[in-house]
């Protein structure tokens, strides 16, 4: 027997009071029993994404909700500006050349945050462009951008605002409302302390004129449906009942620890991580925007990263995530984000100096363990 740790971007450990939520027996959806768990969950994940317009909950992974946002909004032959630093955001890209939108693509270095007045520049030479698209936390480099700064630019605008917030919702701020964000989506795996599943989707009303107007086709993600069966209580198809009485526990924690309190903690244990891997003598992959769900870390010469991550799952247990793509073998990703706290931090940074170790790189044994407890007593 091994016990593992689950330090990735998604999915995420589970909470025990989630745990028995999933136990529990199956109940039917079209019921008055049901629909007193649907309110507080569409109630609950309001509070989460900081919003008081409508906010779905879609039977897919995070990408069905991506999907959700281009096909409503977009109709075919439309422009859209998609935001390109990362592995999340070539996906909205590869979305909308599925659905033949004309995209328009900035490209931003990976490891660098999307600088708002780009994005300035690039709405104002084309006034064709109807969505911006952006992801909050690209969690291929663990870059941060600034929602705020791009929502200030955008809500000046007739375009709208699409904001991946897969990984970082619920454990990192993001002001829906207040930023101007119109349309952000999120997946239950992440920040959430859910099993994969759930898609969410928050929508303002200056998207819904963009999709009342939008010529798309469009069935199963039609958030017109949605919107009509939510304005009763109820989901146009048979809802993922299970995950969604589990939502209303972890809503539940979130709800007792306070935003916040959650971003606060999510801060420390980024704080943590950064501070020991520099102990360690290496070097952060996105320095200058550093997420506080996801740390991306790059290998040392000489050291494969593809061999690290696996030998630390394999041998000891502790799963981290390597690097995508282009980074393949080049980063790893220590993630920080849900249910997570200090000494989960604490195993994950000791697991790693243990195979470097044996890996052959040289520093000194426990110094990263020691730099993370200070930040930890602080
Ligand atoms: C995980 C993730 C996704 C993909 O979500 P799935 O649930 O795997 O479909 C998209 N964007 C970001 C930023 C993510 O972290």
């Amino acid at each position: 027997m091994r016990k593992n740790y689950l330090l990735t971007p998604g999915p995420t450990p589970l909470p025990p009071q989630v745990m028995e939520a999933m136990a529990r027996p199956i109940i039917h959806h079209r019921t008055p029993q049901f629909q007193e768990i649907l309110i507080e969950a569409t109630e609950g994940i309001k509070y989460v994404f900081q919003t008081s317009g409508d906010v779905f909950i879609l039977a897919s992974s995070g990408t069905g909700a991506m999907e959700a946002a281009v096909i409503n909004l977009l109709s075919p032959g439309d422009t859209a500006l998609l935001i390109q630093g990362g592995k999340f955001g070539e996906r909205w890209t590869e979305i909308c050349k599925a659905y033949g939108i004309n995209a328009e693509v900035l490209d931003v270095e990976w490891g660098k945050a999307v600088d708002f007045k780009d994005i300035e520049k690039r709405l104002k030479a084309n006034p064709n462009i109807k969505v911006v698209f952006t992801t909050h936390c690209e969690t291929s480099t663990g870059v941060v951008n600034d929602i705020e700064a791009i929502g200030n630019v955008v809500k000046n605008t007739h375009a709208v605002l699409v904001v991946d917030a897969i990984s970082g919702l619920g454990a990192i701020d993001l002001k829906t409302d207040a930023w101007g964000c119109d349309l952000v989506v999120s997946g239950s795996q992440k920040g959430l302390m859910l099993p994969p599943g759930l898609g969410f989707i928050s929508v303002s009303a200056k998207a819904w004129k963009m999709i009342e107007a939008s010529k798309s086709v469009r069935y199963y993600f039609d958030l017109r449906k949605s919107k009509k069966a939510i304005d009763k209580n109820d989901t146009p198809f048979t809802p993922a009942i299970t995950l969604i009485i589990a939502l209303v526990e972890a809503l539940r924690i979130i709800k007792q620890d306070g935003l916040e309190n959650i971003f606060r903690r999510h801060r420390k244990m980024a704080d943590a991580t950064r501070a020991a891997m520099k102990a360690l003598g290496l070097e952060l992959f996105a320095p200058t925007a550093a997420s506080d769900v996801v740390t991306s870390v790059k290998a040392p010469v000489g050291i494969d990263g593809e061999k690290l991550v696996k030998t630390m799952r394999d041998t000891y247990g502790v799963t981290i995530a390597g690097g995508q793509d282009e980074l393949k073998g080049k980063v790893f990703r220590i993630a920080h984000m849900g249910f997570i706290e200090e000494f989960d931090i604490i195993a994950g940074i000791s697991c790693l100096e243990k195979v470097l170790t044996q890996m052959g790189y040289k520093f000194q044994m426990g110094s990263g363990v020691k730099a993370a407890e200070e930040i930890f007593l602080k």
